[in-house]
């Protein structure tokens, strides 16, 4: 086809050669934009791509356009040896070495980001895990199954990456979860094809209003898409049957079996938080070389039926692709270990398979490919002075799990070892609900009694919340429950368990936390103000918590910045969805595990890996575009964001997105829509100083044991921002909020 766009190709895969040298790689790129500039002026519309514009008119071509997401990519793991398919990417394409995820840094706020190409001032959206408080005199909440086709609670506080919870809060919030055009719908009703793959929640919130073709981890869309695949001779996800009933139901073929099953992270089991030696503690096996990612075996799956299926029968103009690797792996046993290199390489290969089957379709020369991640990952831990890092003593047998896909799980024989500079954290686990609760608050987060060996280990192995067992289960509901809660010590109403009442039976003042990972929603559904500032002054004094985001509702707190200020206000959402307050947990830039400097507290879930704080591990996050809309060999240091994504995309389409937040990224560009200069002012957002304090270490659960190093009492957030300004409107971009404790 003539395309008025540069001829770039994507690179080959070199995924079976590790370690090519870029130098020589670039130059083997130059020679294929030599053939491709040749072929491009001979080569009839093999793609079904719109028509070009007039050769010599300045008019965008429409181009196909792949989103490719790599969950939870950090930039600095990009590299020839872990990631050489994308690092060539990178290199022959742009680098956008200043992208910003949306905070919260999690991954299904940054799914409503790309699907909108906004914040959640606009999308109405606060994913990953939020409350649907109960509304009016019945006490409405939510109803549905969840994509297992069992009931979904929703007394508690929701987990949205399902597509079949968030079909059920699409229609609870009358067809607008997102209440904005998405760059999905916009592409729809252009009359574009459009696919959407992968993970669970978050590939499918790309395309709410279901008007393309969809696969993920537990069903396809639309139904005629079931029947198409298995007239193809290709397997379904198996809770594919759960979706569809009646004359639309699904019945799997004999050999369908369980494509996107999962293996089981490998885990060992420590004692040492039990000062009794009878009890054991599920830990992830950060040493183990073996495992790889749990889901690629699925990632693999899912992307065969797009290159094989849907790419070359739909052609789709736009898709997007999201994977949870490298994130799982990250989760599962932290940033840089060799798990986490495993996962990416496996990650960097379907890219390699991805690019190959464009150039096996004839759409090499004409698509545009975005890798972006939706945010950055932080290893979790609390300061290594008050936690040092211990050696894991790897097992010599392997783990006694069944191999699950082609992947070992189970439980090793590993075992935790001693103090050790090189070694892996067992800190940085905070439970809100819990510390709230014995401070006399009615705090709830309905997780029920749990235990996780990341509460933290001293240097002389003392644990900070041990672990205990409900002999006659008054405090977890059933005998002999493991867990761990300061609460479950208060004289007068112990409790382990944090149940959400019913609707309707919250206690006066009541608050319901959404545990997130690395920042936490507070629910205060009486939006009594004493409370907030109790609240707010508990946050203040633990340091396991950073900055402070309050609903400008409760006036200026000492502090605190107003949620307004990190784009977090919903006037739609504020009764139904919006937190409160939102915290970012205490994050800190510099202190490195495994050679990945950025550690974090996250809210307790036992993982090694976390995100969703206000730090910059989590916040930076990468992007990378190549393609014939794209400039070649451009690293752009101008502030970006992934609310950027959606209106550039939708730009190459030949659309526009008015209602985004986020802009074109015109500096990227080989056509692009502006060409006016953006000015770039960076500077710090400060909140005024919260004083008279007494700051209480991470160590002492009652807060008993206050931190002498920090006598003036007093705490302020500062928040690094950017505001871009270009063609007379300015983009606020936020680097990270930080809690100034002195
Ligand atoms: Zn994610």
């Amino acid at each position: 086809m003539a395309s008025l766009t540069r001829g770039n190709v994507l690179p080959v895969p070199i995924a079976t050669t590790p370690g090519g040298s870029p130098v020589k790689f670039r130059l083997t790129l130059i020679g294929a934009l030599i053939a491709s500039a040749v072929l491009a002026g001979c080569a009839g519309g093999s793609d079904d791509a719109p028509a070009a514009a007039a050769a010599g008119t300045t008019t965008l071509t429409p181009t196909r356009t792949i989103i490719m997401v790599w969950d939870g990519l950090r930039p600095d793991s990009v590299n020839a040896t872990d990631t050489p398919n994308l690092y060539a990417l990178r290199q022959s394409g742009v680098n956008f070495s200043d992208n910003h995820s949306t905070y919260p840094t999690f991954t299904m706020m940054n799914s409503s980001s790309f699907a909108t190409g906004s914040f959640p001032k606009t999308s109405g959206f606060y994913g990953n895990t939020f409350w649907t408080p109960p509304q009016g005199s019945a006490n409405t909440i939510p109803a549905g199954n969840g994509a297992s086709g069992s009931a979904q609670d929703y007394q508690d506080p929701v987990f949205t990456e399902d597509y079949a919870v968030l079909a059920t809060l699409n229609t609870y919030y009358g067809g607008q979860l997102l209440l904005v055009k998405s760059l999905f719908a916009t592409a729809q009703a252009a009359g574009l094809t459009t696919a959407t793959i992968g993970k669970s929640g978050a590939a499918y919130l790309q395309d709410l209003g279901q008007g393309g073709v969809f696969l993920d981890e537990n069903t396809v869309q639309p139904r005629s898409l079931a029947t198409e695949l298995q007239n193809s001779g290709i397997a379904l996800p198996a809770n594919v049957v759960k979706n569809y009933s009646g004359a639309d139901a699904v019945t799997l073929a004999s050999s369908n079996g369980n494509p996107t099953a999962r293996a089981g992270y490998i885990t060992f089991n420590t004692t040492a938080y039990d000062p009794n030696g009878t009890l054991t503690v599920a830990a992830r096996d950060s040493a183990d070389t073996t495992q790889g990612a749990p889901e690629d075996a699925a990632n693999k799956y899912m992307l065969s039926v797009y290159t094989q299926y849907i790419l070359p029968k739909k052609k789709p103009m736009l898709s997007l692709i999201w994977f949870r690797t490298p994130d799982n792996v990250e989760h599962g046993y932290g940033p840089g270990t060799a798990n986490m290199k495993a996962g990416l390489r496996s990650q960097d290969a379907r890219l390699g398979e991805l690019i190959a089957a464009l150039r096996a379709n004839g759409m090499d020369n004409s698509t545009n490919l975005v890798v972006v991640s939706d945010h950055g990952h932080s290893s979790v831990s609390g300061p290594l002075s008050l936690y040092p890092l211990r050696a894991i003593t790897p097992s010599a047998s392997l783990p006694n799990g069944t191999a699950v896909n082609g992947s070992t799980s189970g439980t090793s024989a590993a075992s935790l070892g001693a103090v050790n500079a090189n070694g892996y954290s067992f800190s940085g686990d905070v439970r809100s609900a819990d510390l709230l609760t014995y401070r006399g608050f009615n705090a709830y987060d309905g997780s029920g009694c749990s235990t996780s060996a990341m509460y933290g280990l001293d240097a002389n192995g003392n644990p900070t919340l041990p672990v205990k067992t409900d002999a006659n289960g008054a405090l977890c509901g059933t005998v002999n429950t493991k867990y761990q809660a300061i609460s479950a010590t208060k004289t007068s109403n112990p409790t382990a368990r944090f149940t959400v009442p019913a609707p309707g039976s919250l206690p006066a003042n009541g608050i319901v936390v959404a545990a997130n990972g690395g920042s936490d929603y507070f629910y205060v559904p009486s939006h009594d103000a004493a409370t907030v500032q109790n609240l707010v002054k508990v946050l203040q004094q633990r340091e396991e918590y950073g900055a402070i985001f309050v609903d400008s509702r409760y006036g200026s707190i000492p502090g605190t910045l107003t949620m307004a200020q990190a784009n977090l206000e919903n006037g739609k959402r504020q009764n139904n969805g919006q937190p409160d307050v939102v915290v970012s947990f205490n994050w800190d830039a510099d202190t490195s595990i495994q050679g990945m400097p950025g550690i974090e507290f996250e809210s307790v879930g036992g993982q090694r890996g976390m995100h969703g704080s206000f730090g910059i591990a989590d916040v930076h996050n990468t992007l990378i575009a190549n393609g014939p809309s794209f400039q070649g060999g451009l690293t752009l240091t101008t502030p970006t964001g992934n609310v950027d994504v959606a209106p550039t995309v939708a730009y190459l389409l030949g659309l526009s997105m008015p209602q985004a937040d986020g802009r074109v990224i015109n500096e990227a560009l080989v056509t692009p829509a502006s060409k006016s200069q953006p000015n770039v002012a960076a500077s710090t957002v400060s909140s005024s100083a919260a004083s008279g304090l007494a700051f209480e270490l991470p160590t002492d659960l009652t807060g008993a044991t206050k931190d002498a190093s920090l006598a003036a009492g007093t705490y302020t957030i500062n928040m690094a921002v950017k505001d871009l300004s270009v063609d007379g409107k300015t983009y606020r971009y936020f680097d990270y909020a930080k809690a100034v404790r002195k």
